[in-house]
């Protein structure tokens, strides 16, 4: 994440940070204001107070800092500025990745013939969007202590491939971070669904039972934060590559919306993909990986997705929605008790 903050500072923060809380330097202008900004050569008269010093987070990659990198009363090098702008990086960048690839799933891959499906909420898109748009800004909060921890050097990001325990790690990290995380988010989310938990925190998530890319980061917050702690605790646990952690922290959230999109380009028996998601919001109490099918096996709460599933035709027709529909008011009626959702008026049904 040192990376990212390198960039973040250079491009956005150090200008914002120079701007609002500027250093307090002798031989300013007197009425106080900065117009003189343009003026000041080098970082030279800022030093007493901003006695930072750059140093590039990565030797493959850096961003040279301007002038503004020493112009404000935070030091780049401050925790209180490197948790605030950690916490602004997460939620904003958060909000785009879950905004853009959300759309570019709704628009080029989401069946919107879904919107007929008797399971389909009144809104539903609109609702996913507000439920995000609530957890992530309190999912950030809380995350971004870990990457402050992180970026001050507790963890055991490593930049040079030769850090790594062997140059075989530099691969092996990806599936071994998959792994890893994969089996945790397992027992947290197998946790989620216990009946004293459920209701506070998971429900939220399982308003969708018909999901739409929309719903992936749908979640009460803590659910979300829970479910995204794995990611965070491994770069503490194990080495990790710091360009491997940015290109896996957004992958996981592309992951994310790919396992909503309800569209199941194939049946495969290992990978945990939409169709494995998609019957756990059908029938709640299955398929809690996130990466694989593994644990759901081994820990005996695997469901075949329905060979339907698999086909356009029967996946979208009225007899297997009528099927599903009967399922899922019965699970409902287990899990939930009562069922408190909005569905869509019963108009005729325009569907294939
Ligand atoms: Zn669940
Ligand atoms: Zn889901």
């Amino acid at each position: 994440m040192d990376l990212v903050l390198e960039a973040f500072d250079t491009f956005l923060f150090d200008p914002l940070y120079a701007t609002f809380l500027p250093a307090k330097t002798p031989g300013l202008a007197p009425n106080g204001t900065y117009s003189s900004f343009k003026e000041v050569p080098t970082a030279a008269p800022y030093t007493a107070q901003n006695t930072w010093t750059y140093e590039p987070a990565s030797q493959y990659l850096s961003f040279e800092p301007g002038k503004y990198a020493y112009m404000s009363q935070w030091p780049r090098d401050d925790w209180r500025r490197q948790l605030v702008t950690l916490f602004l990086i997460t939620w904003i960048f958060g909000l785009l990745i879950y905004y853009v690839f959300a759309t570019l799933s709704y628009v080029f891959i989401f069946d919107k013939a879904t919107f007929s499906h008797p399971k389909y909420l009144k809104n539903q898109i609109s609702l996913e969007m507000r439920q995000t748009n609530t957890a992530l800004p309190i999912m950030a909060v809380f995350t971004a202590p870990l990457f402050l921890l992180e970026v001050r050097g507790y963890s055991k990001i490593y930049d040079n491939f030769d850090e790594a325990p062997g140059m075989w790690y530099n691969y092996m990290q990806f599936p071994f971070f998959l792994m890893f995380t994969d089996f945790c988010i397992y027992w947290v989310h197998r946790g989620l669904h216990h009946p004293l938990i459920y209701k506070h925190l998971h429900k939220p998530h399982h308003k969708w039972i018909m999901p739409t890319p929309y719903a992936s980061h749908a979640f009460h917050p803590l659910d979300g934060y829970a479910q995204g702690l794995p990611y965070h605790i491994y770069p503490f646990l194990f080495p990790l590559q710091k360009f491997a952690y940015v290109f896996l922290f957004i992958f996981i959230n592309i992951w994310t919306v790919i396992i909503h999109d309800g569209e199941y380009v194939a049946e495969n028996p290992i990978i945990n993909g939409a169709a494995c998601h998609t019957m756990h919001h059908l029938y709640f109490n299955f398929n809690y990986g996130q990466f694989t099918t593994l644990w759901d096996r081994l820990g005996g709460s695997y469901k075949k997705p329905a060979d339907e599933l698999f086909q356009k035709e029967l996946k979208m027709c009225q007899a297997t929605w009528k099927k599903q529909n009967e399922d899922i008011d019965k699970m409902i009626s287990e899990v939930e008790g009562s069922d408190d959702r909005n569905y869509m008026p019963d108009e005729p049904k325009k569907i294939r």
